[in-house]
């Protein structure tokens, strides 16, 4: 089969390699793939940045986020059957630590992810652990199943402000997940939503197409803005998505006292913060967003996808064949992109 393999530890450092088809153990499924996207973490292995120096081993095939159709099931693995389509949880959790035990799959302790630290599905064939196989509804487009992964970044991140139906929310960052969260708060109900992008022009009037009310970027003063927007208050709720420490910063500031600030941005450097005044006095509820929450937010995610509210079509910038991966990697650090899709 054909995959996508990192198989020098350099910038790019990547092949399309002709590979063995792996064979399911008795609890994997084999899956045929028939789309995937790029996410922002392939980028962290294509560019070879200091993360992916870190936690990757080459050779490795890469990516995570797919949706396939199950060719073979292992002999223990009843509840799948051949022809299914299904797309996966790429965190693969234990089951048995004391996080699974309280149903916090998502940070188990002995987590593990496909594309990371094991082979992901940048590849025709794929066989993963079964009881992280998601079924789709074949009804829902393909291109639509393989962005649940970061779909469900985003719909974690919102709901974890809880019922945003009529509030003011922010999305800081217009990234494919910031660009996600903007489609998904419009979905919730929001009374607006306000997206503060940097100096990316395509990713804001992509921030724009998906149906953010107002974007700002850097020239803005944009806690001035925000207060304006919501009658001196402040939003109700603030998504930090770009793990730039200003940005949270004027998170803190753009958000109303008792507001939430829900971080899924990734800080490369410890960000100081004015506790007493800014948290403690103000009373903020500030969330750390880690991936999705198994399986209530792919059930929520499932549910948004059903309900056709989102629009997800402005956010899928670029489809290619497979084949073409590099070239989608070049397309996507260019920063000239929505999310990538590939089909098989
Ligand atoms: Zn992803
Ligand atoms: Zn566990």
């Amino acid at each position: 089969m054909k995959a996508a393999v990192k198989v020098r530890p350099e910038p790019g450092g990547t092949e399309l390699l002709e590979v063995d088809t792996p064979i399911p153990g008795p609890n994997d499924a084999l899956i045929r793939m028939d789309a995937t996207s790029i996410c922002g973490t392939d980028m962290h292995i294509y560019n070879w940045d200091l993360w992916a120096r870190q936690h990757i081993k080459t050779p490795r095939i890469y990516g995570h986020e797919f949706s396939g159709t199950i060719v073979e099931a292992g002999k223990n693995v009843d509840y799948l059957q051949e022809g299914d389509s299904v797309s996966g949880e790429c965190h693969v959790y234990c089951g048995h630590c004391h996080q699974c035990k309280m149903g916090n799959a998502h940070i188990c302790e002995n987590m593990t992810a496909f594309g990371v630290d094991t082979d992901g599905i940048f590849c025709e064939y794929q066989a993963l652990p079964a009881q992280n196989l998601w079924v789709n509804d074949p009804k829902i487009p393909v291109e639509y199943l393989s962005l649940q992964d970061p779909l469900g970044n985003a719909v974690n991140t919102v709901f974890s402000a809880g019922d945003i139906t009529g509030k003011n929310v922010v999305v800081l960052g217009c990234g494919p997940i910031g660009l996600l969260s903007i489609t998904v708060a419009k979905a919730a109900g929001a009374a607006q939503v306000i997206a503060v992008g940097h100096s990316n022009k395509y990713r804001m009037d992509l921030a724009r197409k998906v149906g953010a009310d107002i974007v700002f970027g850097k020239e803005d003063d944009v806690i001035k803005e925000v207060k304006s927007l919501t009658d001196g208050i402040g939003a109700d709720a603030v998504f930090e998505i770009t793990g730039n420490p200003n940005a949270v910063i004027e998170g803190i500031h753009m958000a109303r006292a008792g507001g939430t600030l829900a971080l899924l941005g990734i800080f490369n450097e410890p960000v100081t913060l004015n506790l007493t005044d800014d948290i403690v006095f103000k009373c903020m509820d500030i969330k750390g967003i880690y991936g999705r929450k198994i399986w209530d937010t792919w059930i929520t995610t499932n549910g948004l996808l059903k309900s056709k509210k989102l629009n997800l079509d402005p956010i899928i910038t670029h489809k290619y064949k497979f084949n073409d991966i590099l070239k989608g990697m070049e397309t996507m650090a260019s920063g000239n992109s929505g999310k990538i899709v590939l089909t098989f």
